[in-house]
């Protein structure tokens, strides 16, 4: 854990937010700022700072990450029409915290940057 870290904050349960999902490895939450009708956010407990910083090691956290945005995906209703699951990853790629995270947006036709 990262003590300056939001999602470090909201995984530890130091600053409460309403969560969708929660286990040992991953927590879900709705985006503060959505870009799509439905805009969620699947986050890893362990502070891994982006996705420069992922090792085979982060084998299981990942699997996690994508087996919980399909299951959101299917519990939320989206999952028929399709959705999209994206990474930023810096500056150019329009990251802001710095806390790797796993963008799902779906609730209308995505263009080609999102
Ligand atoms: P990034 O820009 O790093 O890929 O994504 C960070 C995301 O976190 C942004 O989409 C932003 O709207 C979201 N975000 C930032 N602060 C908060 C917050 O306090 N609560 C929630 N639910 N989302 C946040
Ligand atoms: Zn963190």
């Amino acid at each position: 854990m990262s003590s300056d870290c939001l999602f470090c904050a909201m995984g530890s349960g130091v600053m409460d937010v309403p969560k969708l999902h929660d286990d040992d490895l991953v927590f879900a939450i709705r985006d503060i700022n959505p870009r799509a009708p439905t805009h969620l956010l699947v986050i890893p407990k362990e502070h891994i700072p982006g996705a420069l910083d992922i090792t085979e090691a982060h084998g299981p956290v990942l699997g996690r990450m994508y087996a919980v945005a399909a299951a959101l995906a299917r519990s939320e209703g989206f999952a028929d029409n399709g959705f999209r699951l994206a990474v930023n990853c810096g500056d150019d790629g329009g990251q802001t915290v710095y806390h790797l995270h796993m963008h799902v947006l779906a609730g209308r036709r995505l263009g080609p940057e999102g």
